[in-house]
């Protein structure tokens, strides 16, 4: 059998501007699929509400392009809420969702939470809470998925990473997610999970601190049928303090780089030769010389 072509993404959210790590993660995601004479897609994750700004967005693709990347741009996050409402519709039907309006500090307060970093939901309350109307269809509150239903519905499942290896998903960790918040149809976990499907992404490509959501994004393809992509989580481009860069925390903006006159495509080059050896990316060439 054919293989199915690589289809890797860059994801960003607009709600800021991008600094080296995104970089750095575009184009990992750009030179895997050109090495492999695949795709590299680029798309817009814009729902979360009034933080989102088109500038950010069209920032984004100067960005890129100073780097020196080529992309196809697929629809953003804000014209598919119609798939997400169905594909959550899917999941009620099922039973695997529940409304509740418990805040995540309620819950954090609720006697049987486990773990001190994850939230819990404890299994006595779920769709009992006196805050959640069973009534009404949204109850005015979140959706949050019953782990332990979904768990016993998929049952044992594997997921793949290029550079962590495979693992069993176990989202347990983060208790009952909400998957529908009261204000938006999907929140980023059944999105991304959709989106990636939707676009034929076959290798989801980005930062180390989004692996453990990967097992929740498993089970979600798992319950909902769709097909299931491998991961590559790289590492991740740290400050002067060892910490995570941030669009929050100020961090140097590519665009002010960029401003400056510094030349995208030296610093492309520079980030290529931070990537381990075996993910080949120094073989890439840009797409306009290949
Ligand atoms: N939109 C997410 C972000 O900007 C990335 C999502 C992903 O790559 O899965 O952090």
């Amino acid at each position: 059998m054919k293989e199915a072509p690589l289809v890797t993404r860059f994801a960003p959210s607009p709600n800021g501007r991008l600094h080296l790590g995104h970089a750095y993660s575009a184009i990992v995601a750009h030179d895997l699929a050109r090495a492999a004479g695949g795709e590299f897609l680029l798309r817009i994750e814009d729902i979360d509400g009034p933080r989102s700004r088109n500038e950010h967005a069209d920032e984004f693709r100067r960005d890129l392009e100073w780097l020196g990347l080529e992309w196809l741009e697929v629809p953003a996050q804000s014209t598919r809420l119609a798939q997400y409402r169905a594909a959550a519709d899917t999941l009620r039907e099922r039973g695997l969702l529940y409304p509740c309006s418990l805040t995540r500090r309620e819950i954090a307060a609720l006697p049987s939470r486990i773990g001190e970093d994850g939230v819990q939901y404890p299994g006595s309350a779920r769709g009992m809470s006196d805050d959640c109307d069973m009534s009404d269809p949204n109850g005015g509150a979140a959706l949050r998925l019953d782990i332990d239903r979904a768990m016993e519905w998929v049952g044992d499942i594997v997921w793949s990473d290029r550079v962590h290896g495979n693992a069993i998903a176990d989202p347990r960790m983060f208790g009952d997610v909400v998957l529908v918040r009261k204000d938006l149809p999907a929140v980023y976990h059944l999105a991304v999970t959709l989106d990636d499907a939707r676009d034929g992404v076959t290798l989801v490509t980005r930062g180390r601190d989004l692996l453990e959501a990967t097992h929740i994004h498993r089970v979600l393809q798992e319950l909902l049928e769709l097909p299931v992509p491998q991961w590559h989580h790289h590492d991740l481009i740290l400050d002067e303090n060892g910490e995570k860069l941030a669009k929050s925390k100020g961090s140097a903006a590519l665009a002010e780089r960029r401003e400056a006159g510094e030349d995208g495509h030296l610093l492309a080059e520079q980030l290529r030769l931070r990537a381990p050896r075996s993910w080949n990316l120094s073989r890439a060439v840009p797409f306009n010389q290949a």
